[in-house]
């Protein structure tokens, strides 16, 4: 088992004053981060790249921006919000993350919304729909409404502009989706209940030009991958006990190689797979240690059941190692640890919107093994940061090409590191970001570019 800690994540704020109180109990649930300077990132980026961001951001100083999503933990997107934000308040813009108010009925369903737009079928019922529906009204009705800015976070609460739409035809600021899923293979009656929802916003981003759906009309199209920080208690250096202790804290031996898997338990990550291919890989590295660790996202209910799948699958064997936090609550030490400790991470994906996992394991130069699908082959270059598989078979080859040949391990990490660092670190994120702000408010820093690779790009 591995420590835990509360998230930075708090209910609204009271205060003593009756009028205030019964204003914020309407309001939606904070989530309150830590600090993020900008000036920070200057040994990893370099100060040309802080300066271009400051000139973005001037003309925003003071705009509200709030960023909504359905959980303050667990999973990419609360990964995301938690450097973005507070970097966004650094640079000047009153920035804000609120989350869903919404329990349990309405995450089983989410869940499977999630599941049906990643290609799974699910057959849809009334009731599902009328739920979803009916808190994306509550919430709406729970929306302030004076930000310039709303960035919708996936489809969870996609519906709450409808709403406030319709209650509110003057509604203010300009409405961003952000849909962070693979919609390649979206369940199409489903896909087709949520487009009028989401047609409605004056932009959307995605993470991949491939992932819009063909027809779809209505918002700006934007397409950028999303990116990790490299300041983060899960991503830096860690100081103080050596990577082999903290290993042994975890109940691994450091003297023998480690494979593992930093991932939600869920289908598409293939946590039976990793295990079928650890036992691939036993015979041949019969000193191998496998760790699957998974910390369980608020909105993910069904987490707690694949993870017994996985249990009973791996059997009794004690060389595979499930670590999980208990309540959800961050766990960033373990993730670093394993991340920075593990000869190869795998990340055997069958669906992945981007796989922050990816990048997190080759900024700390550790190579990586991880399923060619959705945004992964745009951090995995074949062969040269990593390798791509496609099935069990190849992914036990691949590891042990690697567990086989250090030098090359080694290799492929320090290029997968270059290769992050050039187009997956928070601070481009940050600067798509504000180009897209001054491009919606019709600020003269708004002029969309592509001559930076990963800048912000529009289909149209
Ligand atoms: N994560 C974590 N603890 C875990 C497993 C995952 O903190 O036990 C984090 C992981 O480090 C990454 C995020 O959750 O930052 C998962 O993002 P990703 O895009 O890989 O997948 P998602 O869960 O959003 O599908």
């Amino acid at each position: 088992m591995v420590a835990h800690s509360r998230p930075g994540y708090s209910q609204c704020k009271g205060t003593p004053q009756r009028e205030t109180l019964r204003l914020e109990r309407m309001m939606l649930p904070q989530v309150q981060t830590d600090q993020r300077r900008l000036d920070e990132y200057q040994s990893v980026v370099g100060e040309r790249a802080l300066e271009e961001i400051r000139s973005l951001a001037k003309p925003l100083k003071g705009k509200r921006v709030l960023h909504f999503n359905a959980t303050p933990y667990g999973g990419g997107v609360a990964e995301l919000l938690k450097t973005l934000v507070p970097l966004m308040s650094d640079v000047g813009i009153a920035a804000e993350w609120r989350v869903m108010s919404a329990g349990d009925e309405l995450f089983s369903v989410t869940k499977q919304m999630h599941n049906s737009l990643q290609g799974e079928h699910i057959p849809w019922t009334k009731r599902m729909w009328d739920t979803w529906l009916s808190y994306n009204l509550t919430n709406a009705l729970e929306m302030d409404n004076g930000y310039d800015i709303v960035v919708v976070h996936d489809p969870q609460p996609a519906a709450v502009l409808s709403f406030l739409r319709r209650r509110r035809p003057s509604t203010k600021g300009k409405w961003v989706w952000r849909c962070h899923i693979d919609l390649t293979d979206a369940q199409a009656d489903v896909w087709e209940k949520l487009a009028p929802y989401v047609s409605i916003y004056d932009a959307a981003i995605f993470t991949l030009p491939q992932y819009v759906k063909s027809g779809f009309s209505g918002p700006e199209i934007f397409t950028f991958p999303p990116a990790i920080d490299p300041l983060s208690t899960k991503n830096r250096r860690l100081n103080g006990r050596s990577i082999q202790e903290r290993l042994r804290g975890l109940g691994l031996d450091p003297s023998r190689p480690i494979i593992a898997q930093v991932s939600r338990h869920d289908p598409w990550k293939d946590p039976l797979g990793v295990i079928d291919v650890y036992r691939m890989l036993k015979p041949e590295v019969p000193d191998l240690q496998l760790v699957m660790l998974a910390s369980m996202a608020a909105d993910d209910p069904k987490g707690w059941e694949y993870y017994e799948k996985a249990l009973r699958h791996a059997g009794e064997d004690e060389d595979v190692h499930f670590l999980t936090d208990r309540v959800g609550a961050g766990n960033d030490i373990p993730v670093n640890t394993i991340q920075t400790g593990a000869n190869v991470i795998l990340q055997k994906s069958i669906r992945e919107g981007f796989g922050l996992t990816v990048s997190e394991a080759l900024w700390k130069a550790t190579p990586v093994v991880a399923g060619a699908v959705g945004g992964i082959p745009l951090q995995i270059v074949d062969g040269e940061t990593g390798y791509l598989v496609r099935n069990n078979q190849e992914c036990a080859e691949r590891v042990l090409t690697l567990l086989r040949d250090p030098a090359l391990a080694k290799r492929m990490g320090q290029a997968g590191r270059e290769r992050v660092r050039e187009r997956f670190l928070v601070t481009r994120y940050l600067k798509d970001y504000l180009v897209l702000f001054n491009h919606l408010l019709g600020m003269p820093g708004g002029s969309i570019s592509s001559s930076t690779p990963m800048a912000v790009a529009t289909l149209a």
